[in-house]
């Protein structure tokens, strides 16, 4: 506690801003070699990482002949070439060694006969390479990793939630945060910050994302001047369940489930002649609205069937227990027995806050560094997903990029004091936190929220046109009035979920006005963003990553170059 600040003040060395796996495998890597401290609005092992299912991408080639070049390749086609090739490279390099060190920390994967570890196919990628244990791989993960932080005293903070990062003399000192169990700001110093805070896909209605992906190290970084890159490009996971959005991992496919329509017919035949069922999660998607828009999905409704049937009693129950009781739990369906009805489902972002391959975040296109503030995990954009990611992926992304910006944060605090920055964002903090439980405006935070959740869906998901834009970028700038008149129910200060809500909402509004002006800038159709008035790839007008920086009317476009080292853009089918 400090004497002169009238908020509890908290001094580390190293601040982590999310417990999922990128946080988690960097604050390891820090460990004992400088003070640092773990803060999440959820307990750690709550994290979405944990229900990651299907597994881990290594090319270490226990069941198929392969190697890093193929897996690099496999990720920049996947990415529709937008990815940055170097930073690819590092990914898929570092992917067996990343594997054999959890395999060492005690991750349990499933194994093959002779005790190797097993691997299983999945979509987009040319060999058998999703390292896994059954279908909990993040589960296991998660837990080794939290294990191990305990183990080296690294300091956690939860259910704390951040609201703003601290920035004076141009250099993030700290972040401000709402104690949740108890209420009131705290304030957190530090000579260096890591965000890791994962995904927003609660910024659409149908989302396999949990209740607190919302976005907020992002929206963060950019009220904090920073841009976002690529935010235009949003994964719909072909397998959600029916109306629920829950996910079915794609590890089902590669097991050798197949989609069918209404007429039983194995459509995926005519979209992706060679890979069929396995097409990276685009072209699924794409696929699948394509036929439920051609009255082809079951009785003709929005969905249409996975089908497991065929693989049998023993292969369900052994490969994919969690997904056969998910699915017996929230469907009452027996996937042995008959087929389960699923619909695209927001999974994943693309985009978010431009970093190097240490981690460190980048502002524009001359690498100019933000001096303090690293980030990692989905809620960075290295870029290594490009257009469209991978499964697999980004489990490897969280820990491959997790460490190396343990790393690099190690190496560059030495010699740099924990500064004592004024109280002045704290304050800001309070008044608004206040405003909100004060405040006499009259819209509810879930009103605003269920309407940009819906909007988002039909107007920006996965087929977009200039028309659905205009309309959601209008749409949005009306939320955001409304969302200026917020009042919350509950005014008290200890566990107030209506609180927290209320300020996610303030990041999910500002991430879908940069997703929005990414897709109405892009004119072009690439990977995940599927332009219905531009239905091609432009790589004379747009092999380039977009920024959207914080302007006072709304997000400015910008643009800066891809990086290709290796694989020259060329026609992606599959
Ligand atoms: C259902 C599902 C299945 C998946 N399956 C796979 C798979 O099989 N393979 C694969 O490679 N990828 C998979 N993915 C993707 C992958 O799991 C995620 O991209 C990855 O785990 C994200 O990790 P992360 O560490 O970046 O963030 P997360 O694990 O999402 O953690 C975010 C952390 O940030 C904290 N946080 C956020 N905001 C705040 C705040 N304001 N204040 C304090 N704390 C905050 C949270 O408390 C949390 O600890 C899956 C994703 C989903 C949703």
């Amino acid at each position: 506690m400090s004497l002169s600040s009238p908020f509890p003040v908290h001094r580390h060395d190293v601040l982590i801003l999310g417990a999922g796996g990128a946080g988690l495998r960097a604050a390891l890597e820090i460990g004992e070699a400088a003070d640092v401290a773990v803060i999440s609005k959820v307990f750690p092992t709550r994290s979405h990482t944990g229900a990651a299912q299907g597994g881990v991408a290594a090319a270490i080639g226990n069941v198929d002949e392969d190697s890093w070049e193929h897996h690099m390749f496999d990720t920049v086609k996947g990415g529709d070439y937008l990815g940055d090739q170097d930073a690819i490279e590092v990914l898929c390099r570092e992917a067996p060694e990343t594997v054999y060190e959890l395999e060492h920390m005690g991750v349990p994967f499933s194994r093959l006969e002779d005790g190797r570890i097993s691997q299983r196919a999945f979509g987009g990628h040319s060999a058998v390479r999703a390292c896994h244990a059954a279908d909990r791989t993040g589960h296991v993960i998660l837990q080794t990793l939290y294990e191990h932080c305990l183990r080296k005293k690294v300091r956690f903070y939860q259910e704390f939630f951040v609201i703003s990062l601290i920035k004076e003399d141009g250099r993030i000192q700290g972040l401000a945060a709402w104690d949740i169990l108890k209420g009131g700001i705290h304030v957190f110093h530090a000579k260096a910050v890591l965000l890791a805070t994962g995904g927003y896909g609660r910024t659409y209605k149908t989302t396999s994302n949990a209740l607190a992906n919302t976005g907020d190290g992002m929206a963060m970084a950019y009220e904090a001047g920073v841009p976002l890159e690529d935010m235009e490009f949003v994964q719909f996971h072909p397998t959600g369940i029916y109306k629920m959005g829950i996910l079915i991992t794609e590890a089902a496919r590669g097991e050798g489930g197949i989609l069918i329509n209404r007429n039983g017919e194995r459509f995926m035949e005519r979209y992706a002649p060679s890979m069929k069922d396995i097409a990276p999660r685009d072209v699924v998607s794409r696929a699948i609205y394509t036929e439920i828009r051609n009255r082809m999905g079951i009785d003709g409704k929005d969905y249409v069937y996975l089908d497991l049937r065929h693989l049998g009693k023993k292969k369900i129950l052994e490969k994919l227990p969690e997904i056969h009781s998910f699915v017996q739990t929230y469907l009452g369906i027996d996937a042995v027995r008959e087929p389960v009805p699923v619909q695209p489902t927001c999974h994943y972002a693309m985009g978010g806050i431009p970093t190097d391959v240490n981690g460190r975040v980048v502002v524009d296109d001359k690498e100019t560094l933000f001096p303090g503030l690293y980030a990692a995990g989905e809620c960075a954009c290295v870029s290594v997903h490009g257009a469209n990611r991978l499964g697999c992926n980004s489990l490897l992304d969280i820990l491959v990029f997790g460490k190396r910006a343990g790393e690099k944060i190690i190496e560059e605090i030495r010699g740099i004091g924990v500064s004592e920055p004024s109280d002045k964002t704290a304050q800001e903090v309070r008044l608004r936190v206040e405003d909100l439980l004060e405040g006499s405006g009259n819209e509810t935070a879930v009103g605003i929220r269920e309407r940009l959740q819906e909007m988002m869906m039909v107007r920006c998901s996965v087929f977009r046109n200039e028309k659905l834009l205009k309309e959601a970028e209008s749409e949005l700038k009306k939320l955001k009035l409304r969302y200026a008149a917020v009042q919350i129910m509950d005014h008290g200060r200890i566990c107030n979920t209506d609180l927290l809500e209320a300020l996610e909402l303030g990041s999910l509004l500002s991430l879908a006005e940069t997703i929005v002006a990414g897709a109405l800038a892009r004119t072009e159709s690439r990977g995940s963003h599927f332009r219905e008035d531009f239905p091609v790839r432009d790589d004379a007008g747009f092999l380039k990553h977009t920024l959207a920086r914080k302007g006072p009317e709304g997000p400015l476009v910008s643009y800066k170059p891809v990086r290709i080292t290796r694989y020259q853009p060329m026609e992606r089918t599959y």
